[in-house]
């Protein structure tokens, strides 16, 4: 493939624009993925740390979906292995079940036995009566009261935002699950796996195929007036950055991530610990508890959310009004230039892969049925 041979550019080789490739490419269109960094598969990369241990470069990726065909559908590049995501939060020096559990409950109130019936009454005696909480601490309050909310939320939740949980939607800390039973999984969903090989040789097998070529470490600023794709562009970098800012920046949490290596099988109990109460990094994981990865040694890394330049998380107290000026730009830019925005960067969204994966699955159909439907190979 030659570059005046592109039917469809696609920036950047994450979930998005991965499978957005692969399925394109299966329809015989011709592909061409632009991906500023120094390789594929996007947030979700992993690689081989300098002790041989696997490690998830940004951040540990815990695939979970409820959706059997997406799985179907990436089960032809993988085979899996149970995702063993266990979570534990240290309070006090103590370690507990997170999300909350009975154990948690018995052990945070020295209670001996909690069956589930007398869980619900002492959480709703402990519960601050909201019939509609209008942010984070509001929700947290409203479902466990005023102790579990400073202990296993609030610390937490003002390093990883830098910012109270007043200020935040209450979508925010209303994501995690309080749990009137034993289950010590991080989350509820039908199928919680990870990629047998890790994602990075997922990505590249989904990649391979004569009618993909990718070009890494080129920022698809460097080559958008050279390339004219005949069908679509699939966007999948930040919003503002399209434009140049030219409504000022949308703001974004970053993360920093130091890796440990250490030499000893394991050194903590479960692959991921929370800190609400002590040191200013959020988390340590350690990735090999669901990698399954027999080595003699091991990896932890510490993340510490910043202020910084490398988009994670998008800040739920953004202007909307800010958000809608770029969402109308782009909303023009599809139909004049072929232009579609897809993706969490793109779109000024936090989305787990699987919603990332199925956003990618679905966008070619969407591009054949709106934009392109009389341009074929
Ligand atoms: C710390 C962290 C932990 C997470 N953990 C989980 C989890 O446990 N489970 C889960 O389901 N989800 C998790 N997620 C979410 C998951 O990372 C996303 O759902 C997924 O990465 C979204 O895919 P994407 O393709 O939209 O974006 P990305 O994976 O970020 O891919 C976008 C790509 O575009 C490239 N790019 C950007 N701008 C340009 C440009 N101008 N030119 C060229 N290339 C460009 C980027 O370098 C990047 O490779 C986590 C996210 C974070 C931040």
């Amino acid at each position: 493939m030659n570059h005046s041979d592109i039917d469809i550019l696609i920036v950047g080789a994450g979930a998005v624009g991965s499978v957005a490739a692969e399925r394109a490419a299966d329809k015989g269109y011709k592909v061409l993925i632009v991906e500023r960094r120094n390789h594929i598969a996007g947030n979700c990369f992993d690689e081989v740390f300098e002790n041989g241990v696997l490690v998830h470069k940004y951040g540990p990726h815990y695939f979970r979906t409820n959706d059997e065909d997406l799985l179907n559908y990436l089960s032809k590049f993988t085979d899996w292995i149970p995702g063993n995501y266990i979570v534990k939060s240290r309070v006090n020096g103590c370690l507990y079940p997170f999300p909350i559990n009975l154990t948690t409950l018995e052990k945070f109130f020295r209670i001996s036995y909690l069956n589930p019936e007398d869980a619900g009454h002492l959480l709703a005696a402990k519960r601050i009566k909201n019939q509609d909480p209008k942010n984070s601490e509001e929700f947290v309050l409203s479902r466990v009261g005023d102790e579990l909310y400073k202990a296993f939320y609030l610390g937490y939740t003002l390093k990883q935002w830098n910012r109270h949980p007043k200020e935040l939607d209450a979508g925010v800390c209303g994501r995690i699950p309080v749990r009137l039973n034993r289950d010590e999984r991080y989350v509820d969903h039908k199928y919680q796996l990870m990629p047998k090989d890790g994602y990075t040789k997922m990505f590249e097998r989904m990649l391979e195929h004569d009618n993909i070529k990718i070009l890494v470490e080129t920022p698809y600023q460097k080559i958008k007036d050279i390339l004219r794709p005949r069908v679509a562009t699939i966007y999948c970098g930040p919003l503002d950055e399209y434009y140049e800012f030219c409504f000022g920046k949308l703001p974004w949490r970053s993360l920093k991530f130091e890796f440990k290596t250490e030499k000893k099988e394991f050194v903590q109990p479960c692959v991921q610990i929370n800190y609400p109460d002590e040191h200013s990094y959020t988390r340590t994981v350690e990735i090999k508890h669901v990698t399954g990865q027999v080595h003699p040694e091991t990896v932890v890394s510490y993340e510490y959310p910043v202020e910084g330049e490398e988009p994670y998380y998008p800040l739920a107290t953004c202007d909307k009004e800010l958000i809608s000026r770029y969402e109308h730009l782009a909303s023009k830019e599809m139909l004049q230039k072929k232009v579609f925005f897809s993706g969490r960067l793109a779109r000024y969204k936090y989305i787990d892969m699987d919603e990332a994966f199925n956003e990618g699955f679905h966008i070619i159909d969407h591009i054949e049925k709106e934009a392109c439907k009389s341009v074929r190979l």
